[in-house]
């Protein structure tokens, strides 16, 4: 890493003349295209992209994040290329309007180059469930890059752009973050319109930005909250913004060691990671305790049952007619659907489909669905008694490094399990960061970083400081 100036130093580059936002959108094609055997890049949206640079570079667009190239997970609708989710259904898909967040971003002078490989609809740990091909660990070819937003974590690793979009509905910003050796930012949520996105789990979904550095995350996050009309599931931003972040020392701060994280499905070598860096934090002023939040341990079985309800009926508009894969000659509307349906879904898609359905009918409701959502009502509660006590939470992102391309994808449930740590978030709302903290066998280790609700901001201060720390 180490290509690209900080995101804020590019756009001021640009904006006074010194920079060239034509030449910076050449240099992140060239990187992409130099790198293309690490298959991070679905697509590249060259000739869009380099309309716009001259555009800037002619003073007719300008703003906060003037001439900076940006890579997009292909969730997200965008103009320029086609938006497929790396999913066979929607090749050929061109979306009619812009996700939210990329119109944001648009509307300060950001330039979408490419859209990044995914795990098809984003259900995945890995990228290796893209109906496309599976990205590669920038540190090891042979290796995962983590998902979902794997391609978006690869990309900003090898420097393909200052920073990417991902989505995470599970886990999939900060788990390829950690995998990978970048910055994953998950907002809470509501922060960021979904308006756009290819939605997986509606009530776990959030938007959020892969870069290398903390300030970076808080500049993209700075430009993309806030409510949308778009998007009736929003919030209002934090009027201070997030930039101005808190840079007064950790004295005092709070935080609590989540214990249910640290046992023994985690590689040691993680949790010596892990609490080298509270050590870290700790010497520098906070107040470390540990917190216990007794249905954590549940989350995972919670999710696996919400987030593929939620797909489950997501996907239903993936039927052939409108848009994406028609597999053409049926015999009747039905038969069309399921013909549409059998060939333009994965496996992967296709299992979360039959657990959706199957936990969502009648007769299995009450035991599956209700249950896993007293749970996450329980989590809610739990969280929220936790930050009276402190004003954080720390732990591991995943129980592993990196692992092996193949390794995982005979077995569903151990893939599944990867996720043990990152559900939680995501099933109670609240904000986390994943950072990096130290490298196992030449790969990369995230900690993450949790803070309540609505308090972004606040997190992102927290987690500024310890990038100093843990540097
Ligand atoms: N790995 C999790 C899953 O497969 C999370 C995915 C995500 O956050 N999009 O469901």
């Amino acid at each position: 890493m180490g290509q690209w100036l900080s995101i804020s130093q590019i756009a001021g580059g640009v904006s006074s003349g010194k920079l060239k936002a034509v030449d910076l959108v050449e240099q992140s094609l060239k990187i992409i295209t130099d790198k293309k055997e690490y298959d991070a890049i679905i697509a590249t949206t060259e000739e869009r992209a380099l309309r716009r640079a001259q555009q800037v570079d002619a003073g007719e667009i300008t703003g906060r994040l003037a001439g900076v190239p940006f890579i997009a997970k292909d969730n997200f609708l965008a103009f320029g290329a086609e938006t497929t989710a790396a999913s066979n259904i929607l090749r050929g898909f061109n979306a009619p309007y812009q996700a939210t967040a990329i119109e944001k971003l648009e509307a300060e002078g950001a330039i979408c180059v490419a859209k990044a490989n995914l795990d098809a609809f984003a259900h995945g740990t890995s990228t290796e469930n893209s109906d496309f091909f599976t990205t590669k660990n920038p540190h090891d070819k042979t290796r995962v890059p983590g998902g979902s937003s794997g391609g978006s974590a690869a990309a900003v690793v090898l420097d393909m752009a200052p920073f990417a979009l991902g989505t995470d509905t599970g886990g999939s910003i900060r788990q390829p973050a950690s995998f990978s050796g970048c910055v994953g930012y998950k907002p809470t949520y509501g922060l960021v319109s979904r308006s756009g996105v290819v939605a997986m789990g509606s009530s776990l979904d959030v938007i959020g930005p892969l870069t290398r550095t903390v300030e970076d995350a808080a500049l993209v996050l700075d430009v993309i909250a806030g409510r949308d009309d778009l998007d009736g599931t929003t919030i209002e931003r934090d009027p201070a913004g997030y930039t101005k972040l808190d840079d007064s020392s950790l004295k005092g701060k709070k935080i609590g060691v989540v214990c249910e994280h640290m046992g023994e499905e985690l590689d040691p070598k993680i949790i010596e990671i892990v609490n080298g860096a509270v050590k870290k934090l700790e010497d520098a002023g906070a107040e470390v305790t540990e917190i216990r939040l007794p249905s954590l341990p549940m989350a995972l079985a919670a999710y696996y049952i919400l987030c593929p309800a939620e797909v489950s009926s997501n996907l239903g508009r993936y039927d052939g007619q409108r848009f994406g894969y028609n597999f053409g000659e049926a015999k009747n509307m039905n038969d069309s659907y399921s013909k549409s349906r059998g060939r333009g879904f994965g496996k992967e898609a296709k299992r979360r489909i039959m657990i959706g359905t199957h936990v969502l009918s009648t007769g299995y409701y009450d035991a599956y669905y209700k249950q896993a959502q007293t749970v996450r009502t329980k989590l809610i509660n739990e969280c929220e008694e936790a930050f009276k006590q402190v004003d954080f939470l720390v732990g591991p992102v995943a129980p592993t490094t990196a692992f092996k391309i193949g390794e995982n994808t005979g077995d569903p449930l151990k893939m599944y399990l990867g996720d043990v740590m990152t559900v939680g978030v995501n099933l109670i709302g609240n904000a986390a960061i994943s950072l990096p903290a130290g490298e196992i066998e030449g790969l990369p280790v995230g900690i993450q970083l949790m803070a309540p609700q609505r308090e972004d901001r606040k997190l992102l201060s927290l987690a500024k400081q310890a990038e100093e720390v843990l540097a």
